[in-house]
């Protein structure tokens, strides 16, 4: 089966790139639920945070330095943007590649949780 997000680094699987460096790879999600709705996702393969230690943890500071970017690149830097990552069944995560979420483009994105 392999992983989807390490598919579309690849190539293998199509994406409609936002913005890439040698450790980050932002892309447009397939089901935006904001005008904004990027994905950001580190070329190295991590399952979610359950699997960052201290050998890997830079991969963070990459994943939010690359969301700064998109966010600058999408235009959405100055007005503010909504982060997520769903970490875990509960936590709503269903591709098992650790990933932010930028959500943005609207005045108000809402309340943070609709329960
Ligand atoms: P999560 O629930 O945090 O695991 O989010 C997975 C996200 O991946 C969802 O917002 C999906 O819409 C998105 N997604 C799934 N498949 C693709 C794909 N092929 N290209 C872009 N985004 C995708
Ligand atoms: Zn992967």
């Amino acid at each position: 089966m392999g992983c989807l997000f390490c598919n579309i680094i690849k190539g293998e699987v199509p994406s409609t790139k936002i913005y890439e460096n040698e450790r980050t790879y932002a892309f447009e999600d397939i089901n935006p639920l904001a005008p904004v709705h990027i994905l950001v996702i580190s070329k190295t393969h991590i399952k979610n945070i359950d699997e960052l230690e201290e050998s890997n943890a830079s991969v963070m500071a990459d994943l939010f330095l690359a969301v700064r970017e998109v966010a600058r690149i999408k235009g959405i830097d100055a007005d503010g943007y909504r982060v997520i990552i769903n970490n875990g069944a509960a936590g709503g995560q269903v591709i098992w590649h650790l990933h932010v979420h930028v959500l943005g483009g609207l005045p108000d994105l809402g309340p943070m949780l609709a329960l």
